[in-house]
């Protein structure tokens, strides 16, 4: 993933992080390429500390380019210290209402701390995280929920709903408004390395408030849709969304948000980036989606080989099908291609026939011959 080519992003001010220890400089905003962030989906143990590394390596191969994690307690902020001298991968630490627990992580070489100011207290608190921030040259993130307004502004809400304003405007209004607030507060204290998302769980007051917002302030924008749901409903919220604002040059880094794994989450990032023409290259896997015709079983073979193939460092199209109805065809415009043929396996390169297996082997016998002609590429 490293190679490709991401369309620029919205003209928002660039704030540049990680670059610190071993960890790797990622911009977000200006001219940059889009950003692909997850959240690690479990407390952060001293056990789990060791394998961390590998699983954001693979997060990483498939096109992650910054991984948040909670930090809910100093247990916490100590392995997230710890963790980030592992790591070449830029680290979130995603902190409510005690501002201790940031300064503890900006002892390491954590790349972004994601605070609201609202809840973490008085401006002193405030103050006391940016100046470590500056002093370390990390980024803060401004999270904002539509769940959490100040009551002045939900009041706000009701107001102009009673007026006769759409729900959904008023909320995203209110939404923008309240990030407004808190980037005030950085701006007093002449702090600009920041970030601002504004979630909210429905698509449209997404759009919005994301709009509103990035009408008023040249701050780079994380984009998500909070609460999105399981893995279908959730790309679909995200992917209106995301390429709603995208066609208006709006948002800088994205988060699909899903219950579902943080792997599926970073490939869903990439694909609707690549559909939005914000990312060229990388590996494109066209599949069919199955019949009575077919010889072999591609769902199979595609959730065997997903994750494999999209974090190849490389620029091809890879077909799979299920028969040679369609097969043979689409194996011509492949680099490289597999399809069900009666009783054997055809494997395409590049639209010539350069294997045809029996199916009698079984899985490990397809992948092994399909590994070989890959690894010819
Ligand atoms: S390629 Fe063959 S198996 Fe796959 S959907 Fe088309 S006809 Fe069915």
């Amino acid at each position: 993933m490293n190679k490709q080519v991401y369309a620029a992003s919205t003209l928002s001010n660039p704030v540049t992080i990680g670059g610190t220890g071993g960890v790797r400089s990622l911009t977000i905003g200006g001219d940059s390429p889009i950003s692909i962030q997850t959240m690690w989906k479990s407390p952060l143990t001293e056990d789990s500390l060791r394998s961390i590394p590998k699983t954001l390596a693979s997060l990483s191969s498939l096109g992650c380019d910054i991984v948040r994690f909670a930090v809910p307690d100093m247990e916490s902020a100590d392995l997230l210290v710890r963790l980030s001298k592992m790591t070449d991968m830029p680290l979130v630490a995603d902190i409510h209402f005690d501002y201790r627990l940031a300064l503890r992580c900006l002892e390491g070489d954590v790349a972004k701390i994601r605070i609201n100011p609202g809840n973490i207290g008085s401006r002193d608190r405030v103050k006391a995280v940016v100046d470590r921030a500056r002093e370390k040259n990390a980024a803060i993130r401004i999270g904002v929920n539509s769940g959490s307004l100040p009551r002045d502004l939900q009041e706000r809400i009701q107001a102009d709903i009673l007026e006769g304003k759409d729900r959904a405007i008023a909320r995203s209004e209110a939404l923008a408004e309240a990030a407004s607030r808190e980037l005030a507060v950085f701006d007093e204290l002449s702090f600009n390395r920041v970030i601002v998302s504004m979630k909210a769980s429905s698509v449209v007051e997404t759009v919005e408030c994301n709009r509103v917002f990035a009408s008023l302030h040249p701050v780079p924008l994380h984009l998500g849709v909070t609460e999105a749901g399981p893995l279908i409903g959730g790309v679909v919220k995200s992917t209106l969304a995301f390429s709603t604002l995208f066609a208006e040059n709006i948002g800088s880094t994205v988060r699909v948000s899903l219950s579902d794994t943080m792997e599926n989450e970073v490939i869903a990032g990439r694909e609707i980036l690549s559909e939005c023409g914000k990312r060229t290259g990388g590996v494109r896997i066209v599949s069919c989606p199955r019949c009575g015709r077919n010889g072999f079983d591609v769902h199979g073979f595609v959730s065997r080989w997903q994750e494999a193939l999209l974090s190849l460092n490389k620029e091809i199209t890879v077909a799979v099908m299920g028969c040679v109805v369609n097969g043979p065809g689409e194996g011509k415009h492949a680099d490289i291609g597999i399809t069900g043929a009666g009783d054997s396996i055809l494997v395409f390169r590049k639209g010539e026939i350069v294997r045809s297996v029996s199916l009698t082997g079984g899985t490990q016998e397809i992948d092994r011959i399909f590994r070989e002609e890959l690894d010819k590429l």
